[in-house]
């Protein structure tokens, strides 16, 4: 079954939904239920569920549309120039967290490409976010720390 890009507009996450569970040009967001809206763009296999969750999880953090929307073009333009493995590296240094991905990936031209088409459709999601809504991160962590309470004298 394919699936379709969506953005939540609840916890401003892109996510893979797959095209069954789309009525109505929208969806619920996997994560947390919300209404989530579909991102203009191809769908895909199930096969690049967990590669869009990882590609998504590394570059969300702390996006505005406004820079979704130039990294959008800077990876649309790397496609259409036919990549290269110093463009795709040049661009991914820019997420420590996708270190050990671009790492396994080194110079193998079809999976830059995959991760690039991938990354478009993250961004294009991104660009739909709304204004001062910045994407938020760690939410799940902050809430299984338990917070220390300094006892009071
Ligand atoms: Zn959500």
């Amino acid at each position: 079954m394919p699936y379709l890009p969506t953005l939540c507009d609840h916890c401003s996450r892109p996510r893979l939904v797959p095209i069954a569970d789309v009525t109505d040009g929208a969806a619920r967001c996997p994560d947390c239920n919300g209404e989530a809206r579909i991102v203009p763009s191809r769908s895909y296999p199930a096969a690049d569920l967990d590669l869009f969750d990882e590609l998504s999880e590394g570059v969300s953090s702390g996006m505005s549309a406004a820079t979704a929307q130039q990294l959008a073009a800077r990876v649309g333009h790397i496609l259409w120039s036919g990549s290269s493995t110093s463009a795709f590296n040049d661009l991914m240094e820019r997420w420590p967290g996708l270190f050990t991905l671009q790492t396994a990936i080194g110079g193998n031209a079809q999976a830059q490409r995959r991760v690039l088409q991938l990354l478009s459709t993250i961004f294009a999601a991104l660009a739909m976010l709304r204004p001062g809504m910045p994407v938020s991160s760690h939410d799940q962590e902050e809430r299984s720390e338990p917070r220390t309470v300094a006892p009071s004298r």
